[in-house]
């Protein structure tokens, strides 16, 4: 029933009308318990009933307006003050002064009001939820898009999840030729015996997150924590239906359902990511050469040391080692841009292809750090070969118009059995430690010992 477009407009006819009824019909109601009529029906005393009934109408309407429009006129300020925040929200640090004072309203009544008034508190606190989960899948995101490497995607994944989920521990498992294994874990003190657990393959097989609430005196098969676990969330990573691999995360209280919700949307774009990071180092596994210099790679490098380092123990014949820096790499960078700093690379290792013997290899160590691996070659022989490195360096000349660009490099040499070593590790810290030595003394030189 609309009299106006304004509901306090329309109350205010309604009371005030009601009040002018009240106000005739009260003289009759007189006369209807015995009032003698020569007191009721004067002038004076009709229009006084009436006025009187208009005038409790219109305080009516005042006390209404007071008592019921302040508390409207607060929830439609708020909502307004909402409604403002989101159009203009960039971040979810916009929405940080969303105090319980500015965004929330009391709750101070049992009625429609107080139903409206939690409601509208309900709807901040889901919107706000859904805000930072938001900015947290983004966030995510762009930082699953800046890593390619497995190994530090998972674990800067794992750490933004346990964060956001405020979890204590947590594991990325993954799938490789039929058997699971762990790629980043926080929290976790025996990964190995965790992978024992039949119960990873039931998770794997799965499509949906499995939440397991403990009970408090429960032990926990595999899950070595350092803490006592109330939860644990076991989620399936797939790609197009594929298992991947799975996350495992351990609360010590339960994690909030709502937050839970949320999850599915990180472990969508991390099943994409992982897919990425997997194919990129199955095929970096695959490639043993560095794709600027053409040499070696660390990977495939360490791993022909390994096996020559392991055949001198075996048949007790020397393997030698060399380790060489370019110095001051930085001011070529810096003066002729990194364009040209690789063209140095590349000529560098075109100059340690030629100074090496057959059955030797050049590895590119590091950025602009290289290693060579000599079987066979005792201290005396490499040595001899780091000097004649070193010097064919030092002698090379980049032309770059009118410019020419010359190097220098840095070398530590050292040949296992003179050099008692442990293991290769400990031959690429002792070559290592010369080759700091030898920039140490002035740069352009060769030290082994
Ligand atoms: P130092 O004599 O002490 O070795 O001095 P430096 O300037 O060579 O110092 P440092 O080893 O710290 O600097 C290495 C520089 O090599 C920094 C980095 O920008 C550059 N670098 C690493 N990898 C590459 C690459 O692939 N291409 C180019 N152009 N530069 C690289
Ligand atoms: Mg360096
Ligand atoms: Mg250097």
């Amino acid at each position: 029933m609309r009299l106006t477009r304004k509901v306090f407009t329309d109350l205010a006819l309604f009371m005030m009308g009601f009040g002018l009824i009240i106000g005739i019909i009260f003289p009759f109601f007189m006369l209807f318990i015995g009032i003698p009529r020569h007191y009721i029906l004067t002038l004076p005393f009709v229009l006084s009933c009436i006025a009187a009934g208009i005038l409790v109408g219109a305080m009516n309407i005042l006390i209404a307006r007071s008592v019921v429009g302040r508390r409207i006129s607060s929830l439609s300020g708020k909502m307004k003050y909402i409604e403002h925040k989101l159009s203009s929200a960039r971040s979810i640090s916009d929405l940080e002064d969303c105090t319980d004072e500015t965004c929330r309203l009391p709750v101070d009544s049992e009625d429609e009001l107080g139903e409206s008034a939690r409601s509208f508190n309900s709807l901040v606190a889901a919107l706000s939820n859904s805000i930072a989960a938001e900015a947290a899948v983004r966030d995510f995101t762009a930082m699953l898009a800046s890593q390619l490497e497995l190994e530090s995607l998972t674990k800067h994944a794992l750490s933004h999840l346990l964060a956001y989920l405020q979890a204590e521990a947590g594991v990325i498992i993954i799938e490789r030729g039929g058997e699971l294994e762990i790629s980043s874990s926080y929290g976790i003190s025996d990964g190995a015996e965790l992978l024992k657990n039949q119960n990873l393959w039931k998770v794997m097989e799965g499509s949906d997150p499995r939440r397991i609430i403990l009970d408090e005196s429960l032990a926990i098969d595999g899950m070595l924590v350092n803490f006592r676990p109330r939860e644990i969330t076991a989620v399936p990573i797939l790609h197009k239906e594929v298992s991947l691999g799975m996350l495992l995360i351990a609360s010590s209280r339960p994690v909030d359902t709502q937050v839970l919700h949320t999850l599915e949307l990180f472990t969508r774009s991390l099943s994409l990511a992982l897919n990425n990071a997997i194919t990129y180092d199955q095929l970096q596994k695959l490639a043993a050469n560095d794709p600027l210099t053409g040499l070696y790679n660390r990977r495939f490098g360490m791993m022909r040391l390994n096996e020559e380092f392991s055949r001198a123990v075996r048949t007790k014949l020397p393997v030698a080692l060399i380790m060489f820096d370019i110095d001051h790499f930085k001011r070529v960078n810096d003066t002729y841009g990194h364009t040209v700093g690789d063209r140095v690379l590349v000529n560098l290792a075109k100059i340690s292809s030629m100074a090496i013997r057959k059955g030797d290899f050049a590895v590119r160590y590091g950025g602009e750090e290289f290693m060579v691996i000599l079987p066979g070659a005792s201290k005396k022989d490499c040595i001899f070969i780091a000097e004649r490195l070193r010097h064919m360096v030092e002698e090379s000349v980049i032309q770059m118009g009118e410019s020419q660009i010359r190097v220098t490099i840095s070398t530590g040499a050292v040949s296992y059995p003179e050099y008692e070593c442990a293991s290769e590790y400990e031959l690429i810290k002792i070559a290592d430690k010369f080759l700091y030595i030898a920039k140490e003394r002035g740069r352009n030189q060769v030290v082994s010992d």
